[in-house]
């Protein structure tokens, strides 16, 4: 205890590197194939400090990489590191973890003011510094008008709101986990948390994991976002380099609205075709390329133009400031973005890729470098 507090007072935080290594999780006591692990092989280095998003499908594993960092769960293969030191098996209160749930878990009984003081008791810190402490994440989760209410009475909204500073109010943690945490809050609320807890990691300074289906939320949530997909990480990445340039073509999917074109196409003489024209890629095709060969467009990086590929005009969006149009050019579907005059629905077009923009993909994954091309 004495330790805790010295730590305390010497605003010493302890924060720690998180390694998950050859990690492998099967919820099955006798797992035989690959399908029968809800993580697969994750092997990941969570910086001190970072901002990161978790971001992928519901069922992709991302609760279950969260457990196994908290120790609610003991993978089946692999270990957890903080700054090296093996936490595999230890119990989630040696690690000194907040964790937050998806629905809040607060004590109903108490004020909001000791629901935020029970981590901290339970530590042993002093009432005039837990009162310092309450005050500084009260205003900054704009709850400071209802400290001496029952949490019984709260909105769904506000309850959560409690469950994070609860998170957020030890200063000595290593990190501070969300899962989904803005599933219970009203829609208008959301953004707002969204951007507070944004600002919260900007003056905490704690690694924070924040998990998401939701793309909006961790590109605006994280400085590092790591994609899962299916027990696996495919990508991670800024949430700009997951923009321009998908390691896999899920990521295309999954971020942007529209996502990303991805086309068949064909390779021969050194080049991509698509429907008999050449396309200009962004770089040189990886030699050892083997796989399914598909380019890879973002709607925005395609253009109008008086040549090029020839399509058909199928559905005209208007949102706002710019158009979606999505077209089709002979079985396949290919998406772009107009700003200014828009085509009409039936219109024949020809569009134009933007070299540095297009990619090509081999069985999904991307296989083209930025060197230029031979
Ligand atoms: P996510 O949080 O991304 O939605 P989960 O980690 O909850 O995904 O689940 C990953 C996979 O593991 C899913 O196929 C899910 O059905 C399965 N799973 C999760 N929890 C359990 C459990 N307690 N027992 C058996 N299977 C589980
Ligand atoms: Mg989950």
């Amino acid at each position: 205890m004495f330790l805790l507090w010295a730590r305390w007072q010497a605003g010493g935080v302890t924060m720690a590197k998180i390694t998950l290594s050859n990690l492998r999780h099967s919820y099955y006591p006798n797992p035989k194939t690959v399908d029968d692990y809800a993580l697969k092989q994750i092997d990941l280095d969570w910086q001190d400090g970072g901002a990161y998003a978790l971001l992928g499908p519901s069922g992709c594993g991302k609760s279950t990489l969260l457990n196994i960092i908290s120790g609610l769960l003991t993978p089946s293969e692999g270990q957890v590191l903080f700054d090296g030191k093996d936490m595999t098996h230890l119990p989630p209160d040696a690690r000194n973890i907040a964790q937050v749930f998806q629905f809040p878990v607060i004590y109903d009984t108490m004020t909001v003011y000791d629901n935020l003081a029970f981590p901290l008791r339970n530590r042993g810190v002093p009432e005039d510094r837990i009162a310092s402490r309450i005050a500084e994440i009260a205003a900054m989760l704009e709850v400071s008008d209802m400290l001496k209410t029952r949490a019984a009475g709260l909105s769904p909204d506000n309850k959560q709101k409690i469950s994070m500073g609860r998170a957020l109010v030890r200063d000595d943690v290593n990190v501070v986990m969300f899962d989904e945490p803005l599933t219970v809050i009203d829609p208008h609320l959301k953004w707002k948390l969204r951007s507070k807890l944004k600002e919260l990691h900007q003056r905490v300074r704690a690694t924070m994991i924040y998990v998401t289906h939701d793309q909006t939320e961790a590109l605006t949530f994280a400085d590092q976002v790591v994609v899962m997909q299916d027990g696996e990480i495919v990508q991670i990445g800024t949430p700009v380099e997951l923009f321009e340039r998908p390691n896999h073509v899920f990521v295309g999917h999954f971020i942007g609205s529209p996502g990303m074109n991805v086309l068949e196409c064909e390779l021969r003489d050194g080049g991509a075709f698509f429907q008999g024209q050449h396309v200009a890629l962004e770089g040189a095709i990886r030699p050892d390329m083997t796989g399914k060969p598909q380019i890879g467009i973002r709607p925005e990086f395609v253009t109008l133009g008086s040549s090029g590929i020839a399509a058909t005009v199928r559905k005209v969006a208007d949102i706002g400031r710019h158009s979606i149009v999505e077209t089709r050019a002979g079985n396949q579907k290919i998406a772009l973005v107009v700003e200014g005059d828009t085509p009409a629905q039936g219109d024949k077009v020809f569009l134009t890729f933007q070299t540095g923009q297009t990619r090509l993909y081999s069985d999904g994954w991307l296989a083209t470098t930025q060197e230029a091309a031979q």
